[in-house]
């Protein structure tokens, strides 16, 4: 993460700044991941049904399916963009916030920020 990545919680707008047991200030925050994952039906059906025929040995049943890997995390490469990144200051890590809402609350600000950055170039 670089310098100019940094910026307030996302959750609360507060800045992610601490202090130290020995008093000097200290930046932590947290982050947190947010992907989408698509469960492929086909290679689950593949699955279960050479598990069905190895007598319920999933294991097995990975080792000759055709696709074993039923999950696809979308984006799950830092340079893919499809996952959004959460700073959270301590206490919002520690207390419940809707998920949802937080995602779609900095995907916003992202686009926001980007259509500024092109009309700043446009002019
Ligand atoms: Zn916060």
């Amino acid at each position: 993460m670089k310098l100019r990545d940094l910026r307030p919680c996302d959750s609360c707008g507060k800045q992610v700044a601490g202090r130290m047991p020995d008093g000097h200030t200290a930046i932590q925050f947290y982050t947190v991941r947010i992907s989408s994952v698509l469960l492929d039906l086909r290679a689950v059906n593949e699955n279960l049904g050479l598990a069905q025929y190895f007598q319920g040995a999933l294991a097995l049943a990975e080792v000759f399916a055709p696709n074993p890997e039923v999950a696809i995390v979308i984006g799950d490469q830092p340079d893919a963009g499809g996952w959004t990144e959460a700073l959270l200051c301590f206490d919002c890590y520690t207390t419940p916030i809707r998920i949802c809402g937080l995602a779609e609350g900095i995907n916003d600000r992202k686009a926001a920020a980007e259509a500024a950055a092109e009309k700043g170039c446009a002019e």
